[in-house]
């Protein structure tokens, strides 16, 4: 049984071929290659897989990709297009439904909340053991709520999206309008206005999350939040002004101890229908 799982966001794309024991990753840039065509390439070199799970940076319903604000997309009806070339079933869902699903599993909880900070700002929530999805998957695209107007452009087309204050790529932007040399790393630039707007926002994101998905376990991740670890601090000495009270008992704030958890949750993609 030959498996291909497949992550990919706004900067990487990392893969997994396993067949039985033997495990094969690849991680490369999601900017220079298409999905369909990453795809192609690895039936190429690696025929007989029986299935495909994919975690996606960008809203994705029925094997459809519906739109990325990060990522180039070289084909929408994926599953349809993998199916029809080759006959393998494939399994795509949003990346932060996958990270949730699979932190779901680490931490035991049937109610949690997972809010990643990468390239973009995603969240997603279990309740009662299910996906929050929505009517086209897309509950909880945190990233892209209106916050504050903003000279920048978000990956949506807006401008005021909170993904803007409180992400990579929106780090990535401001230090381009101030002409300031490239760093994800804040606390290089504590004192500046980045830094402070960025803690504002992933505060009023943690605390909207919170507060509307009213989770057990809010868990946080992505590759922000592992540069800068101060943040989990920060979060739990400040999160009680930003979402309402009772929200908050008893509730935990973990960080993630996974290695890549949208990766880990494409795994679980195969016969799933939560
Ligand atoms: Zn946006």
């Amino acid at each position: 049984m030959k498996k291909l799982f497949i992550d990919i966001g706004g900067t990487h794309l990392r893969s997994e071929v396993r067949d039985g024991d033997t495990i094969i990753r690849e991680t490369l840039s999601s900017t220079e290659t298409g999905l369909l065509e990453y795809i192609d390439r690895v039936i190429e070199h690696h025929p007989r897989i029986d299935f495909i799970g994919i975690a996606y940076a960008g809203q994705v319903e029925n094997g459809e990709i519906l739109s990325a604000p990060n990522i180039h997309i070289d084909t929408y009806k994926i599953a349809h297009e993998v199916e029809r070339r080759y006959g393998i079933p494939l399994g795509i869902d949003n990346d932060l439904n996958c990270a949730v699903r699979a932190e779901a599993a680490y931490w035991k909880s049937q109610s949690i909340a997972a809010l990643y900070v990468g390239t973009g700002l995603g969240a997603a929530v279990i309740d009662q053991g299910r996906i929050v999805r929505g009517s086209h998957n897309m509950a909880f695209e945190i990233g892209h709520i209106p916050y504050k107007s903003s000279p920048l452009v978000c990956g949506c087309g807006r401008s005021n999206c909170l993904e803007l204050y409180a992400s990579g790529s929106g780090i990535a932007k401001w230090l381009t309008h101030y002409e300031m040399e490239e760093t994800a790393i804040l606390s290089e630039l504590q004192g500046s206005l980045i830094a402070e707007e960025f803690e504002e926002a992933l505060l009023h994101a943690a605390g909207v999350l919170v507060t509307l998905g009213n989770p057990e376990i809010l868990v946080l991740g992505g590759g922000v939040i592992e540069q800068n670890p101060y943040l989990a601090t920060l979060l739990r000495e400040k999160l009680h002004y930003y979402a309402l009270f009772p929200a908050l008992q008893n509730m935990r704030l973990e960080i993630s101890a996974l290695q890549n958890a949208p990766l880990e949750g494409a795994k679980l993609l195969e016969n799933s229908h939560g």
